[in-house]
């Protein structure tokens, strides 16, 4: 609980979903429409064209009523059937997540990864998958599942190098990729990168709050929906892509959050997409400059995999980075993004997406840095300051 009575906003500052901008919040007032109505049609053939290009797809885009866990589970049941096996790779807690809900679904999945908490401080491994596809000459794997940008840990996984992988080894396996933290954040690629399923979600890069998802799709993933043999209804991509032809869902859509959803799509392409990636690579390179100079280690350890949407902050020794959180939350109401799974305690995580600017920035690296020195951390010296001077020096430009 909070110290004191908060006054002005609340600093939202996890991975997560990130501060909502008042321009969606009064976009998803407005009173809710016939959901099958002509006015909503047009709304729906507008939002599904729109959101292709955040996708970077000329191919169909699924938007489910459900959080991203939802869509992780339409992705899966679309494409695969009862005992295939799927190859997934342990980058942190989500992937891990979504191994767990592979075997659930009956699936039998493989979890290559690097030995230990190795894995959550590196990306996907390429080479392991590549050696690992060779090996199966039956093609007897029929998915490889990869998360793009993973949120546990602050490391974003080259999945170009991925689908090169795929190909070197000649393997038919699907390529389905978790961007539920990357998109509209990090740099995403689903047509260039041949991926046949990208799973996404509303609560990150695109400022809305949870609730609704995505499947963007590939030919070979709608070639493989005709034959997958997992049950499925409520989620099943071919009712719903028939009644998008005409911009309508085959149930009640998220109306309201749809209105949010053009709205920041509308604002995705005022600012010019290039532009927000820009943005959050700019935040996050000053976030480290914080951190090195407070003389913490960032979880993350290889600097050409660095999250441009978070980063997370190593506690050293017999400290417990969940008491610091609680400090900065009862003290500064900042919300910061906790250890998950492996990592629990061990590390905080700061979010530096969507809804931002560099002064929110600065004043939640002054939450952090107060609240570490209260908790005891011993700090080399200040992180804001030269966060600060990273942002002076490097002035944002507009292109394009
Ligand atoms: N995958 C990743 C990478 C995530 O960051 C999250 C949520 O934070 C999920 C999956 C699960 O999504 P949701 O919590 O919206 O169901």
């Amino acid at each position: 609980k909070l110290d004191f009575h908060p006054s002005g906003r609340h600093f939202l500052q996890i991975p997560g979903p990130s501060p909502v901008p008042d321009r969606i919040l009064r976009a998803m007032s407005l009173p809710t429409i016939d959901h099958r109505g002509p006015e909503f049609g047009a709304l729906g053939r507008d939002l599904l064209t729109k959101i292709k290009r955040v996708f970077k797809t000329e191919s169909p885009v699924i938007i489910y009523p459900a959080s991203g866990t939802g869509a992780w589970e339409a992705a899966l049941i679309n494409t695969l059937s009862p005992g295939d096996r799927v190859l997934m790779f342990e980058t942190g807690h989500f992937a891990t997540l979504w191994q767990k809900m592979a075997r659930r679904l009956s699936l039998e999945p493989e979890f290559l990864g690097l030995p230990g908490v190795e894995g959550w401080r590196h990306g996907v491994q390429a080479d392991m998958i590549e050696a690992r596809l060779k090996e199966d000459t039956h093609h007897e794997l029929k998915a490889v599942c990869v998360v793009h940008n993973e949120t546990s840990t602050g490391v974003t996984s080259d999945i170009a190098a991925v689908r090169r992988a795929i190909d070197a080894a000649g393997h038919p396996a699907l390529l389905i990729v978790d961007t539920i933290s990357g998109l509209a954040s990090a740099d995403y690629r689903h047509d260039e990168w041949g991926v046949d399923v990208t799973v996404s979600g509303s609560q990150k890069g695109l400022m809305l709050p949870p609730g609704i998802s995505f499947n963007a799709l590939s030919d070979k993933a709608i070639a493989a929906s005709a034959k997958a043999q997992l049950p499925k209804s409520f989620w099943a991509w071919d009712e719903i892509l028939e009644a998008n032809k005409n911009g309508y869902w085959p149930y009640t859509p998220s109306t309201n959050l749809l209105y949010g959803l053009n709205e920041a799509l509308d604002m995705l392409e005022e600012e010019g997409l290039e532009n927000v990636l820009a943005r959050h690579q700019r935040w996050a390179a000053g976030v480290r400059c914080a951190v090195e100079a407070w003389g913490l280690e960032i979880q993350c350890q290889d600097p050409s995999v660095y999250s441009p949407v978070l980063t997370g902050v190593v506690m050293p020794e017999g400290i417990d980075a969940d008491e610091v959180r609680k400090i900065i939350y009862e003290r500064f109401d900042l919300s910061l993004g906790m250890g998950l799974g492996k990592v629990k305690g061990t590390m905080f995580r700061i979010g530096h997406l969507g809804d931002c600017n560099d002064l929110t920035l600065i004043a939640t690296l002054g939450g952090c840095e107060a609240g570490m020195k209260l908790a005891g951390v011993p700090l080399k010296g200040s992180g804001v300051t030269a966060a600060l001077d990273y942002f002076a020096a490097h002035p944002m430009h507009r292109a394009g």
